[in-house]
């Protein structure tokens, strides 16, 4: 009975659910972006891309469409009354648009699930997408890169009172989840054939099926895990070291890449400038690692 109720209060917080059906203590929600840290961006007035279809389209419209994720806490998540995106991964967002002469409040995001970004970016649904998104040799076949602009590492996401789990060899015969299409998901089959693995849409499907014990762990990037961990204290915490590299980069529709440089230059410039640490320490910096020096960008050749 305590279990459940427990469970349904942290529920309540992760999907943030109205008042009146969590009651008071599963409310207010986990804390958000420290909205007035949260530096200003304005848009390059004059700043042209004729050689990019996507900014051309955009620039037509007046604003870009930018794919992105809605359930990750600090890195992408969207408020479910009003509809706005915060987190990370959205001040990305918006400090490249205005980069690119196009004013960051008026983005439209579209949110994409991990196994959905590569049909988005190659049918023209969205300009760019901010979204954990791995750089890697088998999407850069498909879409392009800029970036990257962060550095995280596949880890594993545990319920508090689990002893068993602390790194990728302990889960043979466990219940695993991830989500479809994601290198990790990728990985664990791989490498780790032996743990029973589930996929959902979302991380935080999966979140939820660790509360209610229906699988044993959560596995994605630590980036991502932490900030669940964050809004479940009791409940949750994240397991071991990281297992991987994934490098964050913004996708581009692939031979786009005129956007691509001009993206890679921007995310250049915001760093320097102090934009990028400013946005990490309002966000991400939230879930108490403190900012880390954003990895060298990787400009490869056009393709
Ligand atoms: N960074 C990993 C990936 O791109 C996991 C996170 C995600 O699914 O967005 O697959």
């Amino acid at each position: 009975m305590f279990r459940t109720a427990r469970v349904f209060r942290v529920l309540c917080v992760l999907l943030t659910l109205p008042t009146a059906a969590c009651g008071k203590e599963g409310s207010p929600p986990g804390k958000g972006p420290a909205a007035e840290r949260l530096p200003h961006y304005r848009a390059v007035r004059d700043f042209t891309l004729p050689g990019s279809p996507a900014w051309t389209r955009a620039k037509k419209r007046g604003h870009f469409v930018v794919g992105a994720k809605e359930d990750q806490p600090y890195l992408g998540e969207k408020d479910p009354a009003t509809g706005t995106y915060s987190g990370f991964d959205i001040e990305i967002a918006r400090m490249m648009s205005a980069s690119l002469g196009l004013p960051p409040e008026k983005i439209r995001f579209r949110t994409i699930a991990s196994a959905n970004r590569e049909t988005a970016l190659q049918n023209g649904q969205i300009d760019y997408y901010v979204g954990t998104y791995t750089i890697n040799d088998n999407r850069k076949k498909l879409v392009g890169f800029a970036g990257p602009y962060y550095l995280a590492g596949q880890s594993l996401l545990v319920r508090k009172d689990e002893n068993d789990i602390h790194g990728p060899r302990d889960l043979a015969g466990k219940r695993v989840c991830s989500a479809a299409g994601s290198t990790p998901y990728q990985r664990i089959k791989a490498d780790y054939p032996k743990a029973a693995l589930v996929a959902y849409d979302t991380y935080s499907i999966c979140v939820d099926n660790l509360l209610t014990y229906q699988v044993d762990a959560v596995t994605t990037d630590d980036a991502i895990l932490i900030g669940y961990a964050a809004k479940a204290p009791g409940e949750l915490k994240v397991a071991g070291k990281p297992f991987s590299e994934e490098p964050y980069g913004i996708g581009v529709p692939r031979g786009d890449n005129a956007l691509r440089f001009a993206l890679d230059d921007a995310l250049r410039a915001r760093e320097k400038n102090g934009d990028w640490k400013k946005a990490y320490d309002a966000t991400l910096g939230l879930s108490g690692v403190p900012a880390p020096n954003p990895p060298a960008i990787d400009r490869y050749p056009a393709s």
